[in-house]
């Protein structure tokens, strides 16, 4: 990874928010500071920043026996610390290892995974949030496949901007050989099929493939891959 391109991307992120904070950026880059600039409209912007699966739901399995789970959550609270990090407001729908059926007290017998996904949802109904992001990670039968993908939800037309943000800046910052294209969801995946905000589910990547499940199980990485998606929020807020 080129730390000089981290270092621009850090700088488009503060470009694009009128931020001068030096110690921001820093800290994006992992630097020692103790300075964060927080903007008062930004305060007013909520995100969603949502880890998929949980609890007994492991989500895919890589074949060295990784879950989806526990890298999805650790990727997603990368991204909530710098989106809160850059004086917005980013709420995570779990920041432990559980399913969220059981949130809000509903009866959810033999309903876990519905009532699962219903949650999330309703969490970011709770929080007034301006938009959601869940994070995921992908598999498939062939062990070739690799990349981050990001689908969109088609109930808002902001849905397809954030996420074509999202896998422009993974593309220039992360996997400059990635040639994947936003998709649109289809009704097979609930949360963007329900969802009112602008919504976009985010493959991080394949844990069928060798390539990318090293570099998700490796916190670097993820902490690159955090700032890639926030700084496509940022972008996106500001478009
Ligand atoms: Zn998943």
């Amino acid at each position: 990874m080129n730390s000089q391109k981290f270092f621009f991307l850090g700088f488009t992120i503060l470009s694009a928010i009128f931020l001068v904070s030096a110690a921001v950026i820093g800290h994006l880059l992992n630097i020692q500071s103790e300075t964060v600039f927080v903007s008062t409209d930004a305060q007013n912007v909520c995100i969603v920043v949502d880890a998929g699966h949980g609890g007994e739901d492991g989500g895919c399995v890589s074949s060295n026996g990784i879950l989806e789970k526990d890298i999805n959550l650790e990727v997603s609270k990368k991204v909530a610390e710098i989106i809160n990090t850059m004086g917005y407001n980013a709420v995570l729908t779990r920041s432990q290892d559980k399913m969220l059926y059981d949130m809000y007290g509903d009866n959810y017998k033999g309903r876990k995974k519905t009532y699962d996904l219903k949650n999330r949802l309703k969490f970011a109904r709770e929080n007034d949030a301006d938009m959601f992001v869940s994070i995921h990670m992908n598999k498939f039968p062939q062990s070739q496949y690799k990349g981050l993908q990001v689908y969109y939800s088609k109930n808002h037309a902001n849905s397809e901007k954030l996420a074509q943000s999202i896998q422009d800046y993974c593309k220039q910052y992360l996997q400059s050989d990635n040639e994947r294209s936003v998709k649109k969801a289809d009704s097979k995946i609930f949360l963007l099929d329900r969802a009112e905000i602008p919504a976009v589910l985010v493959e991080c990547g394949f844990l069928s493939n060798a390539e990318d499940t090293e570099n998700l199980c490796d916190d670097e990485y993820r902490k690159k891959l955090g700032l890639v998606i926030a700084a496509a929020v940022f972008s996106h807020i500001e478009s």
